[in-house]
């Protein structure tokens, strides 16, 4: 009897969660998974599995695995030898049982794309930028870290977790930067925390220009190159390398998640700055390392993309196109200089009722992108088209997005 009492009283830590749940319904903030599979051989189209329990074909066109290297042969044989080989779990820390000769391989080659002396491995971006910026904050006692109005998640926490003064500029505005830099005593340690490519707009940042300012203001400077990595340069080294100035930036941070569509982050930069990292960063010392079977595969990745542009063109040109045909059909595409192409809605539950009726009509996958990714207003559906993403696929998303469009009263740019 007294049990039953117990259960029967209203708990008032599941009250506090439905209040949340709730008030993220109202918003249309409230997001829902979309169950796939991903097949191979039918990329870019994937089995979607309905909530009504049909499992139904789609077109995916919100991928970060931007190239679709997560399905490169060679990406696919690396990941099966490393397998059969027994290289499946790290086993443990780096430090502690988990340091594999694959891990090493990957970093030597990481270095070497970006033309950095050193590179250290995590077990994702997040955890990259986290651990690195906050590591930071204990190098370099009484810093300030210039940060970009628009810059991730992960570096904002990173930031937060060095203990450093923050200092945000607005977003790739030179002018401010300097303005703040100029009100800093010269040799206090400073930080400035950039990325090269804004994923949600697709902006690029002026990389030489902010070294420039770096030297003359004695600051840092550390730049995530998350959605620029393989994706630009000779190599595939990133924006800093297409824009030639990779030898200007002390550290680099990357993702193996996205253009080398597997999973992992990491850093370049000197072999000192890298060791100290290595050494201080608890969100690399103290967890299990990233699995081997992945550094193999994305060591294939980072290799290919080092040979071959044949991807990074193909993805160029799928951008053009879709950019054109986006802005000829009148809809609302947002300019980008990138592979991005970002379609402004400007309300949280409205860019959800389109993608809703895009997959559930029309069979096109896209994401609806809301607050806290973006700012409130600025909803957005953020299209990615890949190497296999055909100018006839381009046209059947464009007339259903004008289709869809039309269905809502919606007007164009
Ligand atoms: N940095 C930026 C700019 C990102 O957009 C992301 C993820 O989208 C990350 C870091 C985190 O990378 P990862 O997905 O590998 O954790």
């Amino acid at each position: 009897m007294p049990e039953t009492a117990v259960l029967e009283e209203p708990n008032p830590y599941e009250a506090a969660f439905s209040n949340v749940l709730e008030s993220l319904h109202r918003e249309g903030r409230y997001r829902v998974f979309t169950e796939l599979e991903r097949p191979a051989d039918r990329h870019p189209r994937a089995l979607w599995h309905a909530p009504d329990g049909s499992v139904r074909e789609v077109v995916v066109w919100c991928s970060n695995d931007y190239l679709n290297m997560g399905h490169h042969e060679k990406v696919l044989e690396a990941m099966h030898r490393a397998v059969d080989d027994g290289a499946t779990g790290a086993g443990g820390t780096r430090n502690i049982g988990g340091n594999h000769h694959l891990h090493a391989r990957l970093e030597a080659r990481l270095a070497q794309l970006h033309g950095k002396e050193s590179a250290l491995v995590f077990t994702s971006g997040w955890v990259a930028n986290f651990t690195a910026l906050g590591a930071l904050g204990r190098v370099l006692p009484d810093a300030v870290i210039l940060s970009d109005f628009d810059n991730h998640n992960s570096m904002i926490e990173g930031i937060r977790r060095s203990g450093a003064e923050r200092v945000v500029f607005a977003h790739n505005n030179l002018a401010d930067l300097e303005q703040k830099l100029q009100k800093l005593p010269h040799a206090r340690a400073k930080v400035i925390a950039f990325e090269s490519l804004y994923s949600m707009d697709g902006s690029v940042a002026p990389i030489g220009a902010v070294c420039d300012l770096a030297r003359r203001y004695n600051a840092f400077t550390y730049l995530d190159e998350v959605h620029a990595v393989g994706m630009y340069g000779a190599t595939g080294g990133g924006q800093a390398q297409a824009q030639g100035v990779e030898a200007r930036v002390d550290l680099i941070q990357g993702t193996l998640g996205k253009a080398f569509g597997l999973q992992g982050g990491y850093i370049a930069g000197s072999k000192t700055v890298v060791d100290g990292i290595r050494s201080l960063g608890a969100g690399f010392i103290f967890s299990t390392a990233l699995s081997p079977v992945v550094a193999a595969g994305a060591t294939a990745a980072i290799e290919h993309l080092m040979t071959s542009s044949l991807e990074r063109s193909l993805q160029q040109r799928h951008a053009a196109l879709l950019k054109i045909r986006l802005l000829a059909a009148g809809l609302p595409v947002m300019p980008s200089p990138s592979h991005i192409v970002p379609v402004m809605v400007g309300d949280a539950a409205l860019c959800k009722r389109i993608s809703d009726e895009l997959l559930q009509h029309h069979g096109i996958y896209v994401q609806p992108i809301n607050y806290p990714t973006v700012p409130r207003g600025t909803e957005r559906l953020r299209f990615t088209p890949g190497p296999k993403h055909t100018p006839e696929l381009i046209e059947t998303l464009v007339r259903a997005l004008e289709t869809v469009w039309a269905q809502f009263g919606l007007t164009g740019h």
